[in-house]
């Protein structure tokens, strides 16, 4: 199925009515762009989450783990920079009131009219006089009439206690970054941890974001998964981490979730471009149905974060080689992935709908997501061919009892055999275990049906296990 044909229409309605995703709150009428995430939803997003845990912390000798608190001192986003710099370009339209994200008007129309232009390196003055120049439209009335820009800070706010006053003014955490800085020295101290290291993270960070959109792609309330790496304050070192990051981004973790890597690219940051702390960025961006977007991004933080971190705690975050006996502050290159966005990413490029000659030699179309095994809800779905029959139901429990000690299992005995392979062909189960009338007769070999190739083989209950391998 071509990319421009996925819509997201159609993902939305599966994953609501299969019980990935649902629409938060939504028996009150719902709250703007908030998703709850269902029973498939749930394991599809752990599992995301396990196979990140495993490559990065479990089988990376570099790295080690964290979980640190969402709400942190209020000095912490002041010494980040977060409350005077973390801005969006928040523009308003003067006829029909409609409040949009200025870099991004500007990127929409830019994309749809197929001009060139890095919206990202553009001041706020120069948008809106880009926005004048070009005449650019407001989506909801077709008008070109804004106010200026203004800075638009998006933490989140809230009062820690019980009086609302300034004194107890803290954020949720816009990003799990700041939490990690903030503890390099009790993780270096207590882990006797060498430079170059890294500690990694999955957490909830918010946004207000002026904008939220695209389902999952942007939204107010997401995970990330981040690492910072801390390595000496040696260019030619970082830039090999640099490579080292990027290569494994590329290689080993995109092909752990299964994403297709001609739909990916790496777009390295102008230098005007460069959030304010970073002397090196990569967008690894993904060919969604709408554009070219970010999925992850891949910087070199400087040192600028400790620095920060030392000047306004006083605490000392150096670090003392045990080699050579030199102090320094160590610098930093961040991996930092959006979870939220790896989900829809995958739905994304696995989703299909495919034409198929069925057994009556009938054209027929099915919804299917060619997911890869490691990050499908549910591994195994075990099938009694005839559900009174009281020795397949007794043999197909039996496996899975047994399975579902490690993967998860669905047990389907309801409707006709097509049916259910169709069914679990749109929950993107990879493998459908059928008991049949010979499973009663040997008591050891069932079928098998591969969701992708969708054919079938008999094999011994025993051997159903590699197949996860
Ligand atoms: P964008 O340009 O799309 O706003 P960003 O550059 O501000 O993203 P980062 O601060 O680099 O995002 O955050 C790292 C990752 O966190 C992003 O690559 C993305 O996957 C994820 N992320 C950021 N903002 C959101 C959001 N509002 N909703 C979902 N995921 C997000």
């Amino acid at each position: 199925m071509n990319q421009n044909e996925k819509t997201m229409e159609k993902i939305v309605s599966l994953c609501k009515n299969r019980g990935f995703i649902y629409a938060g709150s939504e028996i009150y009428g719902g709250l703007a762009n908030s998703w709850d995430y269902g029973p498939l939803g749930v394991e599809m997003k752990n599992n995301v989450k396990k196979a990140w845990w495993k490559k990065f912390v479990q089988e990376n000798k570099y790295n080690v783990g964290l979980d640190s608190a969402i709400i942190m001192n209020r000095e912490v986003w002041v010494a980040s920079g977060h409350v005077v710099n973390f801005n969006d370009p928040l523009i308003d339209c003067k006829s029909c009131k409609m409040r949009h994200r200025a870099d991004k008007l500007v990127e929409a129309w830019c994309e749809e009219n197929k001009v060139e232009c890095n919206v990202e390196a553009m001041t706020n003055d120069q948008l809106s006089a880009y926005i004048q120049e070009k005449k650019i439209p407001c989506p909801g009335c077709g008008k070109s009439d804004f106010t200026p820009i203004r800075k638009f800070n998006m933490m989140f706010k809230t009062f820690q206690g019980v009086t609302e006053d300034s004194q107890n003014e803290v954020y949720l955490r816009p990003e799990t970054a700041q939490g990690i800085f903030v503890n390099f020295k009790n993780v270096q101290r207590t882990t006797r941890k060498k430079v170059p290291f890294g500690i990694a993270q999955i957490g909830k960070s918010f946004r207000n974001e002026i904008t939220p959109g695209n389902f999952l792609f942007r939204v107010r309330e997401f995970e990330q998964m981040e690492i910072e790496f801390f390595c000496e304050n040696d260019e030619k070192k970082w830039l090999e981490w640099l490579q080292n990051w990027k290569e494994t981004c590329e290689e080993r973790w995109i092909e752990k979730i299964g994403i297709n890597k001609d739909k990916l690219r790496f777009r390295e940051h102008d230098p005007k471009e460069l959030a304010f702390y970073s002397k090196w960025t990569w967008d690894v961006e993904y060919l969604f149905p709408w554009g070219w977007w970010e999925l992850q991004w891949i910087a070199y933080r400087t040192d600028y974060d400790l620095q920060q971190h030392m000047k306004f705690s006083g605490r000392d975050m150096q670090y003392t080689d045990p080699m050579t006996g030199a102090r320094y502050v160590p610098h930093c290159v961040e991996p930092s992935w959006g979870l939220t966005r790896a989900v829809l990413t995958a739905m994304i490029d696995a989703y299909d709908e495919e034409e198929y000659i069925n057994g009556n030699w009938e054209k027929e179309t099915r919804t299917v997501a060619h997911f890869h095994k490691n990050i499908a809800p549910i591994k195994f779905a075990i099938l009694p061919l005839v559900k009174k029959d009281e020795k397949q139901v007794e043999i197909a429990e039996k496996i899975f009892h047994d399975l579902s000690k490690d993967y998860f299992c669905e047990y389907d005995d309801n409707g006709a055999i097509g049916k259910r392979y169709r069914r679990q062909d749109e929950i993107w189960t990879p493998f459908c275990i059928t008991v049949d009338q010979q499973s009663c007769e040997d008591w050891e070999t069932v079928t098998i049906r591969d969701r992708d190739s969708m054919e079938q083989k008999r094999i011994k209950i025993s051997e159903i296990a590699n197949y996860m391998k």
